[in-house]
């Protein structure tokens, strides 16, 4: 697959593609974590010369309300202070003032485009890969970076649009995630465990079929366990279950013997309640909300004889210090010989915030992205890039 590095970039007008999506509250930027992870493949191409154009999306825009809510200027300005550089921000995803700012650019200069989501407003055309935006904004560069990993799962004009229409290859944070990942899903080194948590089966389902055959042992933890007891005639009480995928999880424990289940919870009678305490055996009126320590006992065993790691989703309600016990001993047990992969939004926030970021291989940052690397689908936003 081309990457930024296949192209010679000097005086070139270079389209990079990158994900701005930032978490915004009062026109504060409360998490610049993926301005950041996009330094390296925009702070590259100045040195080469390039005159940087770049695109972003950020929310969603539904209505003209949504327009001031996902403004990208705090994002330009940010930018502009990370990289220590002025960024040209353009309040515009088309038209006279956005060509003319890009004609007068200099080698090394950087534009930053409004939201490519504005374009939503009338006719979903971002969202909807509208024809003629993608040709319009290819018609703005000669190369095209895509270097937006989180956005690869989607068929947007602002990235297989464009690279539908230009010389175009993959930025160095798209580089990462696949390094990463790829080898992973298709070739791990085993013994390998896939570890699976969060709220729901019917989420997950693409991971578990995918992944149960490549996999040793899956671990199963979080809401989602509570179905696959439930389907082996244990009593959940009040216990998050989807009632639907009974079945599923039925088939999947006759199918193998792969899947570990929690032996012990941690319970509360509501999510609401100050108090909890452990149990094997859940009664109508508690519901499970952690694994327990025979549980983390039982998952030790396996994760410590693991070479090949793959983690989503947190196996417990971690946002409630009383219920992230099992997520955290989890984080404890990896070492560096062993190759630990984190997919998935709520599981990445979990491993950062609980403190062991620097304990596990790699980190996506793409959430849903990189749940449909684990279902071995293919990314449209990465296929178009070719050879
Ligand atoms: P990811 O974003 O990493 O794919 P999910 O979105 O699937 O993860 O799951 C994360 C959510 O699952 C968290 O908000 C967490 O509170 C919830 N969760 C974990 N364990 C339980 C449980 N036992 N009951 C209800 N919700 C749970
Ligand atoms: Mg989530």
């Amino acid at each position: 697959m081309k990457t930024i590095k296949d192209f010679d970039l000097n005086s070139k007008r270079v389209l990079i593609r990158v994900d701005f999506n930032v978490p915004i509250k009062d026109g504060i930027i409360t998490d610049d974590n993926r301005i950041r992870e996009s330094l390296e493949t925009i702070n590259y191409a100045i040195n080469q010369g390039a005159k940087v154009i770049l695109f972003s999306h950020l929310g969603r825009v539904k209505e003209a309300a949504d327009l001031a809510k996902n403004d990208l200027l705090p994002v330009s300005k940010r930018l502009s202070e990370l990289l220590g550089k002025e960024v040209t921000f353009v309040n515009k995803t088309r038209g006279e003032e956005l060509e003319a700012t890009i004609q007068s650019m200099n080698n090394g200069d950087i534009v930053l485009v409004q939201n490519t989501r504005y374009e939503d407003l009338e006719g979903k055309k971002e969202s909807s890969n509208d024809e003629e935006l993608g040709k319009y904004w290819a018609s703005l560069g000669d190369i095209f970076i895509n270097d937006a990993f989180g956005t690869s799962h989607r068929a947007h004009a602002s990235n297989v649009g464009i690279a539908s229409h230009l010389p175009s290859g993959i930025g160095f944070l798209v580089l990462k995630e696949l390094n990463n990942m790829l080898p992973v899903i298709t070739n791990p080194i085993h013994p390998f465990t896939v570890i699976l948590g969060g709220s729901k089966v019917s989420d997950k389902i693409g991971v578990i079929e995918n992944l149960i055959d490549k996999c040793d042992y899956l671990l199963i933890g979080g809401g989602m366990a509570y179905t696959f007891l439930k389907a082996k005639g244990i009593n959940v009480g009040k216990s998050i279950v989807e009632d639907d995928y009974i079945d599923f999880a039925k088939e999947m424990l006759a199918k193998t013997d792969k899947i570990i289940l929690p032996v012990d919870n941690v319970v509360s009678d509501s999510l609401e309640s100050e108090t909890c305490h452990v149990t094997e055996e859940i009664s109508n009126d508690e519901m499970g909300l952690d694994i327990g320590p025979k549980t983390i006992e039982l998952f030790r065993k396996y994760i410590l004889m693991s070479k090949t790691i793959v983690w989503n989703g947190p196996v417990g309600v971690f946002e409630n210090k009383l219920y992230q016990n099992g997520t955290k001993s989890i984080c404890e047990m990896f070492n560096s010989t062993q190759t630990v992969i984190i997919g998935g939004g709520d599981s990445a926030s979990a491993v950062i915030n609980l403190g062991y970021k620097d304990r596990v291989t790699h980190i996506s940052t793409g959430g849903g992205a990189s749940l449909e690397l684990l279902e071995g689908k293919e990314l449209p936003g990465i296929s178009i890039i070719g050879e």
